[in-house]
């Protein structure tokens, strides 16, 4: 399908990319590691891939061999778009590159089922798409993502460890989560100071807990934004009587909000609703 030199070095040569610090840019060029993410994402071919920030293409180019119905890249760098349109030109596979902003974009537009979020995330939004994604209920049924190494690390914190933050419960809560494997700097071009780690993650049918998802943000920001307040204390920028809440959850006001599980998160976040 490709000539022989259609590759990330290639590119980067042909389209004069020099990567900015700015859009997270580090390109993936060891195939292994691609290929076990295409493994992982066991694509078939009804399915309907969008990837985030393509560059100049290394991951698409071999996305396009496995031959889903189709790929959607949304990338922000516009100098990346003459490579990606050449990879285009060399495959049937059906590719949209869209050219723009992945945190704006509404992907619900999109109007597709069976979507396949395959990404190498930018690290500086990272969390902030993974939000959008929760806050959007984007319809993707699955999502293969290479995260920083201590941010995939947050997002698998349970209770009590130190990596427990505003991100675990809100995923944990949303998504079944996976950590698959973890990818040496090395493997990047030009090479990150930090390691990272692709994830996978399943919409659960539904959030593990009921809670609005409004008052669960709310709750856990003043939480984790005051991680060595006691949760009473916390709470009180939220509610003039937060001992109340806390009392008809059944939880121990003196608490700090590594100490709860996701379920009194939305106990507390439901018992907020009801008193507001
Ligand atoms: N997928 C490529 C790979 O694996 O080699 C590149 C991954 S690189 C870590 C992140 C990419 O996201 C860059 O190409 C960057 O230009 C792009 N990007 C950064 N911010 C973006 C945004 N807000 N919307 C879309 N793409 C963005």
């Amino acid at each position: 399908m490709y000539k022989e030199e259609i590759n990330l070095k290639y590119l980067l040569n042909k389209y004069n990319l020099i990567s900015k610090k700015s859009l997270g840019q580090h390109f993936l060029f060891e195939k292994n590691i691609i290929y076990k993410i295409l493994e992982a994402a066991n694509i078939q071919k009804n399915s309907h891939v969008y990837e985030v920030g393509p560059g100049p293409g290394s991951l698409t180019i071999e996305l396009a061999k496995m031959q889903p119905k189709s790929i959607t890249v949304i990338e922000k760098d516009e100098r990346c778009l003459n490579a990606l349109n050449e990879i285009k030109s060399l495959t049937k596979t059906q590719i949209n590159i869209i050219s723009g902003d992945a945190v704006k974009f509404n992907e619900i537009s999109l109007g597709k089922e069976n979507m396949i979020n395959i990404s190498n995330l930018p690290y500086n939004i990272s969390t902030k798409l993974l939000v959008k994604w929760i806050e959007n209920r984007t319809p993707f049924t699955k999502y293969i993502l290479m995260f920083q190494r201590e941010v995939a690390e947050r997002l698998v914190s349970k209770k009590n460890e130190k990596t427990y933050s505003r991100i675990s419960v809100l995923t944990q809560w949303f998504y079944e989560i996976e950590k698959l494997f973890n990818v040496p700097n090395t493997a990047f071009t030009p090479k990150p100071k930090v390691d990272s780690t692709v994830i996978m993650l399943k919409p659960r049918p539904k959030p593990l807990y009921p809670a609005n998802i409004i008052y669960l943000q709310k709750v856990l920001r003043v939480c984790f934004g005051h991680r060595r307040k006691m949760l009473k204390t916390s709470l009180s920028f939220l509610h003039s009587n937060p001992e109340e809440i806390l009392n008809k959850a059944g939880i121990n006001k003196s608490l700090r909000p590594e100490d709860l599980s996701i379920k009194e998160f939305c106990f507390i976040s439901n018992e907020l609703e009801n008193s507001s």
